[in-house]
């Protein structure tokens, strides 16, 4: 558990030097308590008291990262059981299956379509992090040209799985300044495992269908030197697995219990195994098959769940011609939270009528919240108007409001004198509508 204030005061020499740069010893605890300085700006700390504080300060689920030539997937540091209680920091990394079976042609042209699988949501590129390699054949040999079939067309990260952990060493050897995930360690084959871990620089998944062992075993080999250790907990069914997950999420974070303080990763091979183990709680997921309607959606959930519920995904305000606008063409007006610029775009957009589209600053709010909350009014939309140039670049001065505010157009006609404002729709999906019939545009 982490030390409270007082706890971590008692801890500091209580000289109140003020060489931290705070006036006592107290409000430099108060300071290190809430994570906003660093111990280290208190040359005084005893040893003894560095170690309980630095341990104290040490997250409750150690940050994993693999690496690859230009690729990072990392996993834990999270800090809470509910998205709303702050946020979640680490997407889960999606890695899909490729066995050692496959042909070497098989492998590189799947390779590649995993690789290039792409999809634009609300204006973020959201794709696959990896592959998880299976040593299906139990040979070496295969296992390697895997491997290398991967790398001729791929550079992002991989794990390697395999129940022989003598396999894994001539395929680990062509990775080249990487660190790539290897397991699965058991009870039966921890030692091993631990050792190719040391010595491949590898983060090791730690596998076993009960947390006490899981625990035993990250205990162990955290005894052989190995740190960077992925969970792997097997449940029998899809509400084991939940069980399992959830538990061990409240372990390191409400009891601070250290052996079980490492991301998860799940295997999956149906979509309600994705589902939850994106939303509780995988580090990672190993995706039995490469399937884009299934890649999708799962994308999508997994950026809205890590989205920060404090930071709303925004556009860059400011004005966006659609469909090649002339100067009589209309202007219509949104905010810029990205789901309402994109609903409002796309409709536009597949319409093929020509629109300038005004996106004003409502620090990412939706029309009706920017609105309840004084950011989306009279003022700042005549604002957004003189800053786009629009007096100058517009001929026939027709501003559309977002039919959810038309209790805004006597205000905004107030303020851009020599406008027509016109109500838009209330929903995006009437703007097609609305050009033919209000605006009588064919
Ligand atoms: S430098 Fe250390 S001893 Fe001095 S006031 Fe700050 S915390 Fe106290």
């Amino acid at each position: 558990m982490a030390l409270t204030g007082i706890q971590i005061y008692k801890l500091l020499p209580q000289t109140n030097c003020k060489e931290c740069g705070f006036p006592t010893c107290l409000a430099f605890a108060m300071k290190l308590a809430a994570k906003q300085v660093e111990l280290s700006a208190c040359p005084y700390v005893s040893e003894e008291a560095k170690a309980q504080l630095e341990e104290s300060a040490a997250p409750p689920i150690r940050l994993i990262t693999l690496k690859s030539n230009g690729y990072e997937v990392k996993a834990g540091n999270e800090v809470v059981m509910f998205r709303h209680e702050k946020t979640f920091y680490n997407k889960p990394g999606l890695f899909v299956k490729l066995q050692s079976s496959a042909l070497e042609e098989e492998v590189k042209s799947l390779a590649k379509r995993i690789h290039d699988y792409c999809v634009n949501y609300v204006g973020i590129e959201l794709q696959v992090d990896g592959f998880a390699v299976e040593d299906d054949t139990h040979q070496p040999d295969k296992l390697k040209a895997t491997l290398a079939a991967i790398r001729s067309v791929s550079n992002k990260p991989v794990m390697i799985f395999s129940d022989y952990p003598e396999n894994l060493g001539p395929a680990l050897e062509q990775l080249d300044n990487e660190v790539p995930l290897i397991g699965c360690a058991t009870s039966d084959n921890w030692e091993k495992f631990a050792d190719l871990a040391k010595r491949f620089k590898a983060a090791l998944a730690v596998k076993a269908d009960q947390i006490e062992t899981l625990a035993e075993l990250t205990e162990k080999i955290k005894g052989k030197g190995v740190e960077d250790l992925v969970l792997v907990p097997m449940g029998k069914n899809l509400g084991h697995e939940l069980m399992l997950q959830t538990q061990l999420r409240r372990l390191a974070l409400k009891a601070n219990y250290r052996p079980v303080g490492y991301p998860t990763l799940a295997f999956c091979s149906s979509q309600a195994q994705m589902v939850q183990a994106i939303a509780k709680y995988a580090g990672f997921l190993v995706l039995d098959a490469f399937a884009e309607d299934l890649l999708y959606p799962l994308l999508v959930l997994r950026q809205n769940i890590y989205t920060d519920p404090q930071k709303p995904i925004q556009v860059q305000p400011g004005l966006y011609e659609i469909n090649n606008p002339q100067p009589t063409d209309p202007v219509l007006v949104t905010t810029n939270f990205s789901i309402t610029y994109f609903s409002v775009a796309n409709e536009v957009e597949s319409s093929g009528y020509p629109a300038h589209l005004l996106v004003t600053d409502a620090e990412g709010m939706s029309v009706l919240t920017a609105w309840a909350a004084g950011k989306f009014d009279a003022e700042r939309i005549a604002k957004a108007v003189r800053a786009a140039n629009l007096e100058e670049k517009i001929t026939r001065k027709r501003l559309v409001l977002p039919g959810a505010v038309a209790v805004l157009s006597g205000e905004v006609e107030a303020e851009l004198p020599g406008w027509e404002v016109r109500v838009g729709p209330r929903e995006a999906v009437d703007i097609p509508k609305f050009y033919k019939q209000v605006l009588q545009v064919n």
